[in-house]
């Protein structure tokens, strides 16, 4: 363990304290941690890129030695970046550059790549923890000859701060992942945000954890874990910030190949173990055709929705649509003239409702949308401004169809003015689109509009 006081012994014997020159060395050996930071950042992602070449041997040997050093450094040398406050380069550079590295593995690969780095780094310590404990018993024969000045002691304890860092290590990396998908719910958007905060979590507890168990008896107690909660943080947050730069830089590639696409193409679109669970899991919640949540989504989101309407006391909306005569433009202009209005229709839902609400193909040319935390007059609204995106489209597309045949009707059914069960909002929400057919179709018919007149003029 640092002696803490025997060290500030030794730099005010060997240097005078001067402020500005202390402040001078401190922006010098700050600027060198982050040199240091940067070059392992540029050759453990240079290992990484090129692992489809060499694995990720490469990686998992230099971060399983970084263990090592790390802990040696840790027990031996802390810089005293600011009058009292001491930062170790072992914990701040290194440490946080496993964190990341392992975290990259598991955002890039997959769980299994990561798992098996972490079992890598942790199997290479456990092992060097016994083998110096061997090692640590030659030095009580009458026939050691030592070359160099090297303590029984530093050596034990050595193998105890090793043992006890690669346990926490193999705790931190899991962490770490487990917090990088509790954050990925909250952020799915912000990367990098995504990263740090995971890092700055793992670093904060390991730090708490560590230096309670290190210095609980220690008057300089509370500089020590600030100098290392600051340190890490520092260090983890640069390295998020190089890795997001660089999973943005390198972004995997789209993996909508043509069917005809050369093997060797083929070969190296290999997804990722997380991104092929993400594009299954997007894949069975949509509609093929038009990219729409599918009716199953719908009706396993309508009760959940409810659920929380209910729960925070919201509105919430069903509405159900359904293109008018859609037979008759098949069987007038074709079934592509169809397919292509169906694909106009669901073009204006995605862009004329907000991002919270839920736009769905219930099927055919059935359309179902859930606006939660909505009242009945914004639903009205939305569907009316999805009405005149749908006639703008169809006129920009330039379709073989007259102008204006392409309408909607629709039912409105609200929670909780309505129905509190998500079967009876959708039979509401049904009854008043097929009363609105029977008026003639071109409208939408919510409780306050029945039988709407029609949303414009025929
Ligand atoms: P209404 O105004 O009463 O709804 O009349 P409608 O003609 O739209 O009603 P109906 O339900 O009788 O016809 C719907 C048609 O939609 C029948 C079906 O062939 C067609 N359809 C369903 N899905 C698709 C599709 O994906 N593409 C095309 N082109 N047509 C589809
Ligand atoms: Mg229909
Ligand atoms: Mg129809």
């Amino acid at each position: 363990m640092p002696q803490f006081e025997r060290r500030s012994t030794y730099f005010a014997a060997s240097r005078p304290y001067h402020p500005l020159a202390m402040s001078h060395d401190s922006v010098q050996q700050i600027g060198l941690l982050f040199f240091e930071a940067l070059f392992l950042s540029v050759l453990l992602l240079a290992f990484f890129r090129v692992r489809n070449r060499f694995g990720l041997a490469p990686l998992c040997v230099t971060l399983g030695a970084f263990q090592h050093l790390q802990t040696t450094l840790a027990a031996a040398l802390y810089l005293e970046i600011f009058p009292g406050i001491y930062v170790s380069p072992g914990s701040t550079v290194l440490f946080t550059a496993t964190l990341v590295m392992t975290l990259l593995v598991y955002i890039r690969d997959d769980a299994a790549e990561a798992r098996s780095l972490i079992v890598g780094i942790v199997a290479a310590n456990v092992t060097l923890s016994i083998v110096a404990l061997l090692v640590n018993l030659h030095l009580s024969s009458p026939l050691l000859v030592l070359m160099q000045d090297v303590s029984g002691q530093f050596l034990v304890q050595n193998l105890w701060s090793l043992l006890i860092g690669t346990c926490l290590l193999c705790a931190d990396v899991i962490l770490v992942i487990v917090l990088y998908e509790f954050f990925y719910r909250l952020l799915p958007r912000a990367l990098f945000a995504r990263i740090a905060l995971s890092i700055v979590c793992v670093v904060t507890i390991d730090t708490t954890l560590f230096v309670s168990i290190s210095f609980y008896d220690s008057p300089d107690f509370s500089k020590i874990l600030l100098a290392g909660v600051l340190g890490k943080t520092a260090f983890g947050v640069f390295y998020a910030f190089i890795v997001s730069a660089y999973l943005r830089l390198f972004p995997v590639p789209n993996l909508a190949l043509p069917d005809d696409a050369g093997e060797g193409r083929k070969v190296f679109h290999i997804l990722t173990y997380r991104q092929r669970y993400e594009l299954l899991k997007d894949e069975l919640m949509r509609e093929p055709m038009t990219g729409l949540f599918n009716r199953k989504f719908f009706n396993d989101n309508l009760p959940r929705e409810l659920r929380r309407a209910q729960r925070l006391e919201h509105q919430l909306n069903v509405l159900l649509l359904d293109l008018d005569n859609f037979k008759q433009i098949n069987d007038r202009y074709g079934h592509q003239a169809g397919d292509d209005v169906i694909l106009l229709m669901a073009q204006a839902m995605q862009e004329s409702f907000r991002a919270a609400d839920i736009p769905c193909r219930y099927g055919g040319e059935e359309f179902a949308v859930i606006l939660p935390d909505a009242t009945t007059d914004s639903a009205t609204i939305a569907a009316r401004r999805l009405r005149e995106k749908l006639s703008d489209l169809c006129h920009a597309a330039d379709l073989p169809l007259p102008a204006g045949i392409v309408t909607f009707t629709a039912g409105i059914a609200s929670y909780p003015a309505d129905a509190d069960s998500p079967d009876e909002l959708v039979r509401i929400a049904d009854q008043r689109l097929y009363a609105g057919k029977r008026a003639g179709r071109d409208r939408v018919i919510s409780a306050d509009a029945m039988p709407a007149s029609s949303m414009s003029p025929a």
